[in-house]
Order: structure tokens, then sequence, then C-alpha cells
């Protein structure tokens, strides 16, 4: 096997790539439905929940929310992150710098345009 066969090949930097890169990274953690910071549902800190009266198991406080039964149980189940990875600011400004090279390389491609 030669140096250059081993070598993984690098995925392209697309932007569903860097939008997966920032959930992954996120700090705090965030629900994928809502936004809200998720916290943390367990003493070993295995399992992480959305807060939102929208999620809650309870009738009386997702109806109060505006949320069905099952709207409720899909919303829990969406944001609900089982063994949750760290945070990593370091990731997220490096998702920032590409995101900002990228518009300012547009722009100036698009200023040779005209
Ligand atoms: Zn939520």
């Amino acid at each position: 096997v030669t140096a250059e066969t081993s070598k993984q090949e690098l995925p392209p930097v697309t932007e569903e790539l860097l939008t997966a890169l920032e959930f992954r990274y996120a700090v705090p953690r965030c629900c994928r439905v809502c936004g809200a910071p998720l916290s943390v549902a367990d003493s070993r800190g295995m399992k992480m929940t959305c807060d939102s009266d929208a999620a809650s198991p309870y009738t009386a406080v997702h109806e109060a929310a505006g949320a069905t039964w099952k709207e409720a149980l899909d919303h829990w189940a969406e944001s609900t992150l089982y063994n949750p990875p760290d945070g990593d600011l370091h990731v997220l400004a490096l998702v920032a710098e590409v995101r900002r090279l990228r518009e300012l390389g547009s722009e100036s491609i698009a200023e040779w345009r005209e």
C-alpha cells in the first residue's frame, strides 16, 4: 500500500458539511427543532433533552404551549441527544472563517465580473 492509496479521501467542503459541523460542535448544544439550549437529563450526562414546554411529555404543559401530544413526542424524539459529544469553539471559529472567506471570494468574483 503506497502513501497515495492509503490516504483517506477528504469530503468536499459543502454548505451541508459546514452546517453539520456547526451542529456537532455547537456550544451550548441547542435543540434542532426549536433552537433552545438542551439540558443534561441524566446524572451521568449521557442524555440531553429540550426544556421547551412544547417538548414536554405532560399534556397540560405541551397543550398550553400549543403542541399536540404527537408534536411534543416528535419534538422530544428529534431533539434528544444520547452520549452528546462535547462542543468545541475552535471548530466553530474555523467554520465561521470558511464562511467569511467564501463570502469575500464570491463578492470579489461579482466585482470582477461587473
Ligand atoms: Zn426544542
